[in-house]
């Protein structure tokens, strides 16, 4: 079975069982488990040397019920319609659980983006464009970035947009870049929202459960320090000394994470791009870190603690090994299905904070939130990019634009709703946090389906 087919498999699953559960009427759930528009094609595009290569392309529209599709577009080799589908749906669900107004969509392409030269990447992007320029728009469908795609491509297809649309329309994609009329604070969105929702979850857990940190049996005895002031936030929130964690991806949204939460006083001890990872135990520096890659391609050999890079501080891992570490913390922020039925049991982390699309497969999540390991779902923990993608929009269509700062404290009170509602569902409800998303979820697109 192919890797999308089994994310679809379990999106679907848990959609159905949340609507039973919700007693909703079998034709409301084929509605909600069902895309409502499947746009698959292939298109060409002239390669440098002179010659046409085919490339198979899609965009999924799974539902409108709360506003139009919205979702970004990826580019991977091993995309495939499955996967797709099976990402539009967990976008409609996002986005009711961020309460945007918009349903969920997805785009793809099978195609390795490092195998292209620039220009074979612009025009495929332009391309890709042409076959949905005339099923988008700012109120049908608005598409944006997602794995291997970023401002600059989404710029090409703006421009493309346009151009066969023959008017501006700039609200028709977000994750532009800020001169073409993209918001600040875009990029970061999506990591910057991860680390309010694990801190808004931290805070409930030191709540009801002080020692959850030392109790499990951390390798490092933990040290809580007294409620501190966090620099970045303005306010007080638990900074907690000696929190461990490690993220597994290293792109926009990996880095990003991982960057805002060591600022904020957490360790990071290891971090991998797609060609494997370090393991930095006394916890290494993320922007160093990220000068080395740049340097030498790949964070493998960047073992940089403060300002400076040395074998001496840590050593390489792979990116199996940095999933099994002993960390508190454990952050996936790279593809899905990376924890699954072979290496669920070696997980040792008791917080996992899903910043890809899918990383658990439906057993080891089965597995794990029986084992007590809390799992701030994907639908959630990464739902800040998609929120400042409606922030995006929304200063688009009003022609007025804001600060960063006002983007992210729109974006901070926005992910602590998101997560307040999430909450209270799974602590009354008794059900993890992944089921409590999905049953908000549900109930805000039942309440707007007629
Ligand atoms: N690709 C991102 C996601 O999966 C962002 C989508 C958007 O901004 O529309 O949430």
């Amino acid at each position: 079975m192919n890797t999308g087919q089994k994310m679809l498999d379990s999106a679907q699953a848990l959609i159905k069982k949340t609507a039973e559960k919700m007693n909703l009427d079998s034709e409301m759930i084929k509605r909600l488990v069902e895309p409502e528009y499947v746009h698959e094609f292939s298109f060409k595009v002239k390669m440098d040397n002179g010659k046409d290569k085919i490339f198979k392309g899609w965009r999924i529209q799974h539902n409108s019920a709360l506003g139009p599709y919205k979702g970004g577009i990826r580019f991977h080799p091993e995309t495939v319609r499955e996967e797709v589908q099976a990402l539009a749906t967990l976008m409609s669900i996002k986005c009711a659980v961020a309460g945007l107004p918009y349903g969920g969509g997805k785009g793809g392409v099978a195609v390795d983006p490092k195998t292209l030269s620039k220009a074979e990447l612009e025009r495929l992007s332009r391309e890709y464009v042409k076959k949905i320029a005339h099923f988008v728009g700012e109120d049908i469908d608005v598409p944006a970035p997602d794995v291997n795609t970023n401002s600059e491509i989404i710029s090409w297809m703006i421009d493309e947009y346009q151009k066969i649309k023959g008017y501006k329309s700039l609200a028709t994609f977000t994750g532009k870049p800020v001169s073409m009329g993209g918001s600040l604070g875009r990029t970061e969105a999506t990591g910057r929202g991860g680390l309010f929702v694990l801190q808004a979850l931290i805070k409930k857990i030191i709540a009801s459960t002080p020692n959850f940190f030392d109790a499990m049996g951390t390798p490092t005895p933990l040290k809580r320090k007294k409620i501190g002031v966090s620099a970045n936030l303005e306010e007080k929130v638990p900074s907690l000394e000696n929190i461990t964690i490690a993220v597994q991806g290293f792109g926009n949204v990996g880095y990003y994470f991982a960057k805002l939460a060591e600022k904020e006083g957490f360790k990071i001890v290891a971090v991998s791009d797609s060609k494997g990872g370090v393991y930095v135990k006394d916890g290494l520096s993320v922007e160093k870190t990220m000068e080395c890659k740049k340097e030498k391609g790949m964070v493998a050999g960047c073992y940089c603690k403060g300002s400076v890079c040395d074998i001496k501080y840590g050593r390489t891992i792979s990116n199996e090994e940095l999933l099994e570490l002993p960390v508190d913390i454990l952050v996936p922020a790279a593809l899905e299905n990376v924890i699954n039925e072979k290496n669920m049991n070696k997980i040792k982390a008791k917080i996992i904070l899903e910043m890809a699309n899918g990383p658990l497969i439906e057993e080891a999540y089965e597995y794990l939130s029986k084992k007590g390991v809390i799992i701030i779902p994907d639908v959630l923990a990464n739902a800040g990019g998609v929120t400042v993608s409606y922030l995006e929009w929304v200063q688009n269509k009003a022609g007025f634009y804001w600060s960063e700062e006002e983007v992210n404290s729109k974006l901070k009170v926005m992910m602590e709703r998101a997560f307040e509602a999430i909450w209270e569902k799974s602590v009354s409800r008794k059900i993890p946090l992944k089921e409590a998303a999905f049953e908000v979820a549900i109930e805000r697109i039942v309440k707007a389906m007629v």
